[in-house]
């Protein structure tokens, strides 16, 4: 057996190769190259011998066989110290390699050439005794030198010959960069044979993974995709074809849909907009007074799913326009009716009633996207994204959230009777999907007002308070008996409402102006504004509310703007400085406090 060092070079990218060929031969290594690489260094005069010498076995099959030969994997994979092995390679005549130096077919330039290859064409690009050599070397880096990358030759030639701890830590570095080159190389294969064999469009066998986005979060963002990569994909489209935030919105939503219903045993719809939900609730019946500012009076008694989602929608009307919704039940045809009449971008359920299909899927002339969901789908503990090209991971959001996450009350008063313990849950986990930072009040099994995405607390306790103020404000007498001219639309009289409610029609800065023409021309009869002491009285008949906080209220300026817009009982996780604080600022209000000990940012 020889006992001069051995390098296989066996390279498609052939940057570096003559230079590294030179270094290797006067370190005194002997070279063996595939077709190609053997080719190109003997014509620069450099000694190398083919692969073939020592497999006896000529490339074959047009190239696909090269290196594929125990005589070129034993050299590589024996584990020298080893009697046994040292034994296997005597019996067979088979040398040990020490140096592998490999680079792949280029798959990702290939399938990414315009006009695209044909199938065979990328089929040529798999390559197989590349990937083989790589991660034969690769694993036996505690002896074999695996050099994938051309930038590492010259450092390398540096090394190679010296022993020890820094030529280890070499390999180790050298091995890790062609695990990840074969796993980036495969990830390219899968994704190109994926998007032939088990898109939308292409699958034959039924079985899907992937589909096309319409684009990413902007139209110039293509192109863009969903994908998994075990199984089968849970989501497909019954209708029309969902962008990218259509899809986060549709799967948050349905997150929060699905908890909310196994957490109260009530079916359940979550109203979403940019990646936060405008509304959420659970099936607790509407009042007359309820139905009627959730613009749902004419249609009599709802069934659960359609009171969810009339709540859902009724919690922030503006926001909802053009929503993506979740619902945690089969689509009813009367949920549909509703769905139907409302300016909505989509809605994902476990299924639609063939009538409510129907209705749904003739929405927006064909084009509103429609998406069932697997209910039995669970994702994985750990996700993983992508952000400025840097991957991060992190343990899915698992908590579960239900009543019994309300149990340590810390004020002097205690009881949290079981209508606040469902609005506790629905606020908590309506926080649980909500872009942080937030705060979320919640009555009637429904979310009432949320402030999302606020880099200041107290900004959120302000933003969602206010959002109560304008909902109860909605209800007002004088609100739900608004003189609208016939014919008004379902969402012009959602901008006048809120216009009316929020007052600013009535002061200075809007007197004469175009806007309060416009906004007068909606009525047959102007009527006047509600009075402060219109809105005073009618805040102080709104109690019993709740209200939650994804992370601690770092001072009690939070529970004091709670305590205005009817806060009965606060849900935080506690931690601040400001706890005992907070905790003192809520029994001034006879608030019930329950400290959570959970922090639920989302992002
Ligand atoms: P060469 O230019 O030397 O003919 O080919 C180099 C390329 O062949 C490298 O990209 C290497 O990954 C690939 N390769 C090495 N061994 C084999 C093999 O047995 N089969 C196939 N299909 N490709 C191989």
């Amino acid at each position: 057996m020889s006992s001069q060092p051995t390098a296989i070079l066996s390279v498609y990218d052939k940057t570096g190769l003559l230079d590294l060929a030179r270094g290797l031969a006067a370190k005194g290594v002997r070279l063996l190259g595939s077709g190609g690489t053997a080719k190109m260094v003997r014509e620069a005069g450099l000694e190398i011998g083919d692969v073939s010498d020592i497999t006896k076995a000529p490339e074959m099959l047009g190239g696909r066989v090269k290196t594929l030969h125990p005589a070129v994997h034993g050299g590589i994979l024996a584990q020298t110290g080893k009697e046994s092995d040292r034994k296997d390679l005597e019996v067979q005549g088979i040398a040990p390699i020490d140096i592998v130096v490999c680079n792949l077919y280029p798959f990702e330039e290939t399938i990414a050439r315009d006009p695209a290859p044909t199938l065979a064409q990328a089929v040529e690009e798999v390559d197989i005794g590349g990937v083989t050599l790589l991660r034969a070397a690769a694993k036996n880096h505690e002896r074999v030198w695996i050099l994938s990358d051309p930038k590492d030759y010259a450092k390398f030639l540096e090394e190679y010959g010296s022993q020890g701890e820094k030529a280890q830590a070499s390999r180790n570095l050298l091995a890790l960069k062609a695990f990840s080159h074969t796993a980036k190389y495969d990830e390219a294969i899968s994704d190109y044979f994926r998007k032939q064999y088990a898109s939308v469009a292409s699958s034959s066998a039924g079985v899907v993974q992937q589909f096309p986005l319409r684009y990413g979060a902007n139209p110039h963002q293509k192109p863009a995709q969903a994908f998994v990569t075990e199984g089968e994909m849970p989501v497909k489209a019954l209708a029309g074809s969902p962008g990218y935030i259509n899809l986060l919105d549709g799967l948050n939503a349905w997150a929060l849909v699905k908890e909310l219903a196994q957490s109260t045993g009530l079916p359940a719809a979550a109203s979403f907009k940019h990646v936060s939900p405008a509304g959420a609730a659970v099936a607790v019946p509407l009042s007359e007074v309820e139905a009627k500012a959730y613009f749902v009076d004419d249609l009599g008694e709802l069934s659960p799913l359609a009171t969810a989602y009339s709540r859902a929608r009724g919690a922030d009307r503006m926001s909802s326009f053009g929503d993506f919704i979740g619902l945690s039940h089969v689509c009813d045809a009367q949920t549909a009716r509703i769905i139907g009449r409302e300016v909505s971008d989509g809605v994902i359920a476990p299924g639609y009633e063939p009538e409510a299909f129907e209705i749904l899927s003739k929405k927006k002339g064909g084009k509103y996207c429609v998406l069932q969901i697997d209910p039995a789908y669970e994702p994985s503990l750990v996700e993983t994204r992508q952000v400025y090209g840097i991957s991060m991971q992190q343990r899915r959001n698992d908590a579960v959230i239900d009543k019994s996450l309300f149990s340590n009350v810390v004020s002097a008063k205690k009881d949290i009777p079981e209508s606040a313990l469902l609005d506790l849950t629905v606020a908590t986990l309506a926080l649980k999907y909500t872009q942080s930072n937030s705060v979320c009040y919640a009555l009637h099994g429904q979310v009432i007002g949320l402030g999302a995405g606020q880099q200041s607390r107290i900004h959120c306790t302000r933003l969602a308070g206010s959002k109560v103020d304008n909902w109860w404000l909605r209800q007002h007498p004088r609100t739900l008996s608004l003189p609208f001219k016939k014919g008004t639309k379902r969402p012009e009289k959602s901008n006048v409402i809120d216009l009316f409610v929020e007052g600013t029609v009535e002061g200075p800065l809007m007197k004469d102006t175009q806007e309060r023409k416009e906004w007068e021309a909606y009525f047959d009869e102007v009527p006047a504004g509600l009075t402060e002491q219109e809105k005073l009285e009618h805040a102080k008949a709104l109690t019993g509310v709740v209200c939650a906080s994804d992370a601690f209220f770092p001072f009690p300026d939070n529970v004091h703007r709670a305590a205005r817009s009817g806060t009965s009982y606060i849900a935080a996780p506690g931690g601040s400085v400001m706890d005992d604080a907070c905790i003192q600022a809520a029994d001034g209000h006879g608030i019930v406090v329950a400290r959570t000990s959970l922090r639920l940012f989302h992002h």
